[in-house]
């Protein structure tokens, strides 16, 4: 009672105060627990995540996109850890003594990017860098389709398809929990010409507004799609919008993805190698023809897969052991501050 009384009263004394002093209070935590908030990253204070100095490439990114991280002034023997929103970062250190990771941009991001960059072990230890964006231009374009695929779905349609887009969503939280299981650059599944680049505007019958967030790849029913780098299959199944499906995770929160497939080549659980034939082009699900839907996400953020195959085009660095095992779970406790 005496504790609820005087917690009521103090915290009658804290609203008084932060209404006269709102903008003061605000600069000071923002200024205590975000520094520093500069592109640079310069250290403002003794802090460990404060002594850490991010730079990337490009220098500003594509919303849609992943791009590099690059971490310097890291103490030895320790692993620096961050997040853009609530997808955890992968940090591997490379030959120059600096640290590495891929980082997703939102497509629905604008102007710039908030990373956290956290030091292991110190909870409240995070820094925040603001990194600036490109703007992004999508084209728009107009499709006619069936349609029963262009109307409001019924409930059981819906239900239908909220189950399957959990399930993609599942391998994609899983996959923050896979090591790395890939050394080389990623490459296309298919060495046809691409018939529609991600991002661009769809406009479905005139009515239905969406994001093409994939590449199509031209090609016959019967063609061979070539897995984009070494992973594990987790998901093959026929969904009512991707027609046949292959999802792979190839850890570190990198799946990528391939519908329509007129035939699975491969089943659940199989590792597969870069290059590998894991299933045929075809015309399931939403289509206006045959060809392959090429998907590429970090955690839940879908990206335009040609800035997966940019971004690991440089060498990359073998993942240390530290690095490979974390779990997703762990990573995330380490960001509630
Ligand atoms: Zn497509």
């Amino acid at each position: 009672m005496g504790f609820a009384s005087s917690a009521f009263r103090f915290s009658g004394l804290i609203v008084t105060l932060v209404r006269l002093l709102a903008p003061c209070v605000l600069a000071f935590l923002s200024a205590a627990l975000l520094t520093p908030r500069t592109a640079a990253g310069q250290a403002a204070s003794t802090a460990c995540a404060a002594r850490l100095q991010p730079s990337w490439s490009p220098d500003a990114p594509v919303p849609g996109t992943l791009f590099t991280i690059r971490v310097r002034g890291v103490e030895p023997g320790a692993t620096p850890q961050g997040r853009i929103g609530s997808e955890p970062l992968h940090f591997s250190p490379d030959s120059s003594g600096e640290w590495r990771a891929l980082a997703p941009v939102p497509i629905a991001e604008s102007r710039s990017l908030a990373v956290i960059l956290t030091c292991a072990g110190a909870p409240v230890d995070s820094a925040l860098h603001d990194i600036p964006l490109a703007s992004a231009t999508y084209p728009l374009e107009r499709l006619t389709v069936a349609p029963r695929f262009s109307g409001k779905p019924d409930t059981a349609l819906a239900a239908r398809q909220r189950r399957e887009a959990q399930r993609a969503a599942a391998v994609s939280a899983r996959a923050h929990e896979t090591p790395r299981l890939w050394t080389t650059p990623f490459s296309a599944p298919r060495t046809s010409r691409i018939t529609s680049t991600f991002g661009s505007g769809r406009q479905f019958n005139g009515t239905v507004t969406s994001r093409h967030m994939g590449t199509d790849y031209a090609g016959a029913v019967g063609a061979p799609i070539r897995a984009a780098n070494r992973g594990v299959v987790r998901l093959v199944d026929r969904f009512f919008l991707g027609g046949n499906v292959v999802y792979i995770d190839h850890g570190e929160g990198l799946v990528t993805a391939y519908l329509h497939l007129s035939k699975h080549r491969v089943a659940e659980g199989d590792t597969v190698q870069r290059g590998q034939v894991v299933g045929e082009v075809g015309a399931t699900g939403r289509v206006t023809g045959p060809h392959l839907h090429w998907i590429a996400r970090y955690g839940a953020v879908t990206v335009d897969p040609q800035s997966l195959l940019r971004a690991t085009s440089a060498p990359t660095a073998a993942p240390t052991p530290a690095t490979s095992t974390r779990s997703f779970l762990e990573a995330t406790a380490a960001y509630m501050w």
